[in-house]
């Protein structure tokens, strides 16, 4: 098996709201550590994310339809109250169930097959505060990547919303508290994940940051046109910083209509994954399966899929070398350059 380190999940989110331990194997849901231990997922991204609601969304409620497609309207902003204290309570079931991650010595230890490990990650950067006061308590608890912004408006940021066809020149770009943020994040080592972003908040941090950039989870704009899809313009920032971009294995996103729970077949994933190769170089090319956050295509259903997709791009012709470049290596020479 190759070494995986998975770029996003969000399965602390499903044991909040449905209960039970990531350490056992789970009837529900994508991901748990016995599933990575299954698929060879060494060490993974593991989302801080704090919903609007205590129930799932129902989007087909939401979903409003265009002459082309559709569109889901923009989550309004998070109460501060709800986002500070939800992601405390996600944070308590990462310290119970799970092995922090803090510094690429400990990532190479997960690749080398010591132990599973975990990177703990705030998607949307709503439970810091505007003055960034507590930052750094985020990162001594361990926090060592941050989305600014999932897909509504915050203080810092505004994400993009859900809809087909579209870009992700929605809104506007970083206020100057998510300009400062950026800044303090480089400066204390965090990551930044610009998944999510508006094409005008990617193209400030682009322009401030001084870490590569990178894109945790999404697919190509080229093969399915919408705004969570990264253009080849954006793709080309990306590789020009020496970042990367994970690929999720969403079905609906990856569907060249982004039609909902489409039957997307695996050979589409692989093609969004060759096309990311194809236009930044193999070196630039992680997963970010999505796990828990996502309905994945079905051969790679769950974490003890993963190594089915590797063998899928083996038989496309992918040199071993390759593949290892996309399940770990490039991960650990990005964090290197920015986790200092
Ligand atoms: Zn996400």
């Amino acid at each position: 098996m190759i070494p995986v380190v998975d770029g996003h999940n969000d399965a602390l989110l499903r044991v909040w709201r449905s209960g039970g331990s990531l350490r056992d194997r789970s009837e529900n849901g994508q991901l748990d550590l016995p599933r990575m231990r299954e698929g060879g997922i060494a060490a993974g991204f593991f989302a801080i994310f704090v919903p609007a609601t205590d129930e799932r969304p129902d989007f087909s409620t939401l979903m409003r339809r265009t002459a082309e497609g559709y569109d889901i309207p923009l989550d309004t902003p998070l109460p501060a109250e709800r986002g500070v204290r939800i992601a405390a309570e996600l944070a308590a079931i990462f310290a119970r169930d799970l092995k922090p991650v803090l510094t690429v010595s400990d990532l190479e230890r997960c690749v080398a097959g010591e132990e599973i490990g975990a990177i703990l990650h705030l998607e949307g950067a709503e439970p810091i505060a505007p003055d960034l006061g507590n930052l750094e308590s985020w990162r001594e608890l361990g926090m060592r990547s941050l989305g600014l912004a999932w897909s509504r408006p915050n203080a810092f940021a505004c994400g993009v919303s859900f809809r087909y066809p579209g870009t992700a020149d929605t809104g506007p770009g970083l206020t100057a508290a998510g300009r400062a943020l950026v800044r303090a994040c480089n400066e204390l080592g965090v990551m930044l994940d610009l998944s999510h972003l508006t094409e005008a908040g990617f193209a400030d941090v682009a322009r401030l940051s001084d870490a590569p950039l990178v894109v945790t989870h999404t697919a190509a704009h080229a093969l399915a046109p919408i705004p969570r899809n990264l253009t080849d313009a954006q793709l080309d920032a990306v590789r020009d910083s020496g970042g990367l971009v994970g690929a999720f294995f969403d079905r609906t996103m990856t569907h060249p209509r982004a039609e909902i729970e489409a039957d997307t077949p695996l050979d589409v994933l692989l093609d969004h994954i060759e096309h990311l190769a194809g236009r930044m170089g193999v070196e630039h090319v992680a997963l970010g399966s999505d796990y828990d956050g996502c309905t994945p295509i079905a051969a790679v259903g769950d974490a003890s899929k993963v190594q089915t997709l590797l063998e899928g791009l083996a038989a496309r012709g992918w040199p071993d070398d390759d593949l290892r470049a996309l399940g770990h290596r490039n991960w650990l020479r990005v964090l290197r350059a920015t986790w200092h």
